[in-house]
């Protein structure tokens, strides 16, 4: 589960005080499909970025499964992130140097996981990308980076997989493929969390946060059908890219 309370982010932008999140609080039980929506500029990748760690909040605790990780020093929060969050950028971040098994690998092998070998190949098997293995980065597809994206985000199995955009750099047809693995992914029990401009994406999701101005301003669950279709239209012409 991920847990926010009071969480806010304070940069400085010139010389003078920014805050791009205001004071949040958040529960995302185990399990669950949640979509982050807003325009760009909204705050939904500073959201992300501090429930992965990757970001210190200004103010307020984020708990992972019970674990408060603004408490944590680099060593531990490193740990931590490796075995419990997975994450996928839109620009897919693959190391150029290392072929689509080497990149799924890395992760595994930090943790000292024995089978890496075995996992990392079945891990290609299960974005059908195993006949790919031995292809750098720059020899695949957008939509072939992103599910090897994909597949190293998850091959420590961490139950949280924060998705930045996945779809955003793709087209169509490349996009459903990545959103029908997340849902996969989801299925089994991992708890998604997807921020996305794209309003059709976003009906996957059990539970949708519509940001504006650094603040998450409603919260509609999937049951609400009725109100969702307007909102998820009035979401998606908030935002035009
Ligand atoms: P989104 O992902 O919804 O497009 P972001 O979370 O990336 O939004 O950014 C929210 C706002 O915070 C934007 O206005 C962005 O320019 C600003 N911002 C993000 N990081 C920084 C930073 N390190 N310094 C200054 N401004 C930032
Ligand atoms: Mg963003």
């Amino acid at each position: 589960m991920i847990r926010l309370q009071g969480v806010s982010k304070t940069v400085t932008s010139g010389d003078r005080p920014l805050t791009i999140l205001q004071q949040t609080d958040l529960f995302i039980p185990s399990g669950q499909f949640v979509a982050v929506m807003g325009p760009s500029g909204s705050g939904k990748s500073t959201l992300l970025g501090l429930i992965a760690g990757l970001d210190a909040p200004t103010t307020g605790t984020i708990e992972i499964d019970g674990t408060d990780i603004t408490k944590l020093g680099e060593d531990d929060l490193a740990k931590l992130r490796g075995s419990k969050i997975g994450f996928v950028f839109q620009f897919f971040h693959l190391i150029p140097s290392l072929t689509a098994y080497e990149n799924v690998l890395v992760p595994m092998e930090i943790a000292g996981r024995r089978d890496a070998p075995r996992r990392a190949a079945g891990c290609l098997v299960e974005i059908g990308l195993e006949a790919r293995g031995h292809h750098y980065p720059s020899q695949l597809s957008g939509g072939e980076q992103q599910r090897v994206a994909i597949a190293r985000a998850l091959s420590n199995d961490p139950p949280i997989l924060l998705a930045d955009e996945p779809t955003g750099n793709l087209d169509a047809a490349n996009g459903r493929h990545i959103m029908e693995l997340l849902d996969a992914i989801h299925r089994r029990g991992v708890t998604v969390v997807l921020a996305t401009h794209d309003a059709e994406l976003a009906t996957h999701a059990d539970v949708r946060l519509i940001m504006r101005d650094g603040r998450i301003q409603e919260a509609l669950k999937k049951s609400e059908v009725g109100s969702l279709k307007s909102e998820v239209s009035a979401a998606a012409a908030a935002a035009p890219d």
